[in-house]
């Protein structure tokens, strides 16, 4: 089991010296604070009790006379004019001094005038550089400017290696060679072949950039420098490009090893030519750059680096010498997502029923951090409902979780709400059920998700699918339409819930007309294209204003013609949308089974002879029996 790391010592040196401070404070104040209570009266009290001797012995300075009657009380009162006031004094006998204020010593005002302000100023001095500088390193950070903060791992203590990251054969492929060369390096060096100084692991996040380059170093036992781009930049100018100077003095010093510097695109971003650049950046960057071209091929320094920003990377740092091996990490097909969960599913216990081969399906399009979390939370979710081990239910619903939040247990919808998201999602599965080359519905539920989603159909492919027909594009926007048309067909009238699907609609229209040539209009003429390619895919258009208007008038009328056949078919197949319908309104949660069970009753057009009633077990019917008892967070 790990262990919690206990706070740092730095911790315990601030509160030591809070209550150094503390004391010596307390030490300086306690003559003040234990000073008796003193009783503030008139002159003429004071002259009174003069007359009477009825005090002690009586202080005084300019500001105060205070004197201690018989009665042990001391009281004070303030100077008068009276130049009798000794002579009285005098005469009465008693005992009056002026008040010798005691000095402190010299040991005392040494402390107090030096020694307190230098802790206290070195104090405040620790704090702000550690603030500024981003901590680590411990005490003396403050004097650590410009040196790079990689963490180093030794390669005796590197756990990863390629049998950990699942899938990927491709990268994995393309890194052993690397590998390879940093235990054999002559094998390479004889024939006069050089190893590419970097390689750029290319891909969306979660994919295991980060784990492929220290699986290399696991690999080839050597040393692994591991910085975020992020890093190197500073509030200084220079300071990062001094940074990347000592990484790489460093890195040369303990060659053969591999640095990594992950989401490279924090520094290695296109240098603008603006005069108001980031010069911090840009130096940092050149700094690289010069870096890269100072050692050489052999020299037994592999730079990796991970961005899952490639286009925005400038020029000069993609060049060959530089980064001059790209390897893609992509998100993971069918067999490796099965694979990534077989992985991490090892740490934990499972029952036999597992299918890890239908979870991946479920899973498309995840990545393999979303996987990873996948496991976990069916873990989570059996601890929950006090199991010990994960059952694939657990599983399925962790899929559902990861996709669309936890359930919403505590949502209220009215009954005639309830109803509509009903005949929504009903919608969506008729539709999807009844075209040629749809995804098969698995489950469709009106359980609201903390997502926002008041109900889902989750349609999953038999395999992936890595080209889709312009019928099957259509077809999609024909079941994203689907829920909509549901709500018009059966109420006339329609609702917000359509939100999600109408933006994907448009998306996949637009996508079909502008980038993928399939408008008669236009053919194949790239009107859009794709700028951030793995991070959600932002586009960009690149036509005239005549041209965009045009298109948008064909995605309208795309979508519209599409909406048009989902109605036609619900029109169609009215009673299969009631009958489906209610019983969803009534389980809640039904599998793609009950689903065409029940749609298996109707014939394709539909007639009402058709109507008798569908009995199905409740135990079939409920799907995931067990899901009442589960607390969600
Ligand atoms: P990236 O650097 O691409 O953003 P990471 O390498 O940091 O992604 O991966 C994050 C986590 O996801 C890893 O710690 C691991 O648990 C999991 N993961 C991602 N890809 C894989 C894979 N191919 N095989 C096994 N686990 C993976």
């Amino acid at each position: 089991m790990a262990k919690i790391p206990k706070p740092k010592n730095s911790l315990l040196f601030y509160y030591g010296l809070a209550i150094l401070i503390l004391a010596i404070f307390n030490w300086l104040g306690k003559p003040y604070l234990e000073e008796e209570k003193v009783k503030t009266v008139d002159y003429s009290t004071f002259m009174e009790m003069t007359e009477q001797k009825s005090i002690e012995r009586i202080e005084m300075d300019e500001n105060h006379i205070i004197f201690k009657g018989t009665d042990g009380q001391k009281y004070q009162t303030g100077p008068m004019m009276d130049p009798m006031l000794v002579e009285r004094l005098k005469t009465s006998g008693i005992p009056f001094a002026a008040e010798i204020r005691e000095t402190p010593s010299f040991i005392m005002s040494l402390i107090v005038n030096w020694i307190l302000p230098i802790i206290i100023f070195f104090a405040l001095g620790q704090y702000m550089s550690r603030r500024m500088f981003g901590g680590g390193g411990g005490p003396g950070n403050m004097f650590s400017f410009g040196k790079s903060n990689a963490k180093v791992f030794d390669p005796s203590t590197a756990t990863i290696r390629f049998s950990d990251v699942a899938g990927e054969d491709e990268a994995k492929e393309n890194l052993s060679e690397i590998v390879d060369y940093l235990h054999n390096p002559n094998k390479y060096t004889s024939i006069g072949a050089s190893m590419p100084k970097g390689v750029l692991l290319v891909g969306p996040p979660g994919t295991g950039k980060t784990m492929l380059a220290k699986a290399v170093a696991g690999e080839a036992s050597v040393p692994f420098f591991s910085i975020a781009g992020s890093e190197f930049v500073e509030m200084f100018v220079g300071m990062g490009a001094s940074k990347v100077r000592d990484l790489f003095k460093q890195a040369k010093e303990k060659a053969p090893c591999i640095v990594f510097i992950d989401e490279v695109d924090a520094i290695g971003q296109k240098r603008h030519g603006t005069v108001m650049g980031n010069d911090e950046r840009e130096q940092t960057l050149n700094q690289l750059l010069t870096e890269m071209d100072g050692f050489g091929g052999n020299s037994g320094v592999i730079i990796l680096a991970a961005t899952n920003r490639p286009d925005s990377l400038d020029p000069a740092l993609l060049r060959p010498g530089r980064f001059d091996r790209r390897v893609p990490v992509e998100l993971p097909d069918l067999e490796g997502r099965e694979e990534i969960l077989k992985v991490h599913a090892k740490k934990i216990k499972l029952t036999a029923d597992v299918d890890f081969h239908t979870i991946a399906r479920m899973a498309a399009g995840a990545s393999g951090a979303e996987l990873a979390n996948i496991i976990n939370e069916g873990a989570l979710r059996a601890v929950r409902s006090n199991r010990s081990e994960v059952c694939q239910a657990d599983l399925e619903e962790s899929v559902e979780v990861v996709i669309a939040g936890y359930q919403k247990k505590h949502r209220i919808l009215s009954d005639k709400e309830k109803r509509t998201v009903a005949y929504h999602e009903i919608g969506h599965a008729l539709v999807a059920a009844r075209q040629s080359g749809s995804a098969p519905v698995q489950k469709i539920t009106i359980i609201p998700r903390t997502s926002g989603a008041l109900g889902y159909t989750m349609q999953v492919e038999e395999k992936d699918k890595y080209l889709l027909s312009r019928e099957d594009l259509e077809n999609k926007i024909a079941t994203l339409t689907g829920g909509r048309a549901a709500e018009d067909v059966a109420f006339g009238v329609i609702t917000t819930g359509a939100a999600n699907d109408i933006e994907q609609a448009t998306k996949l229209a637009r996508s079909m007309i502008s980038r993928y040539g399939m408008s008669d209009e236009f053919g194949m003429v790239a009107l859009e294209t794709v700028t951030n390619q793995y991070l959600g895919g932002d586009t960009t258009l690149a036509c005239s204003a005549a041209t965009q208007e045009a298109i948008d008038r064909q995605v309208i009328a795309l979508v519209k013609k599409q909406y048009e056949t989902a109605k036609g078919i619900l029109l169609e197949n009215r009673d299969a949308l009631n009958r489906l319908s209610d019983y969803l309104y009534e389980k809640e949660t039904i599998t793609g089974e009950e689903f065409m069970q029940i749609l298996n009753q109707f014939p394709a057009d539909d007639t009402p002879a058709e109507k008798e009633a569908v009995t199905i077990e409740p135990s079939e019917a409920t799907g995931e029996p067990d899901d009442s008892e589960t607390i969600y967070l």
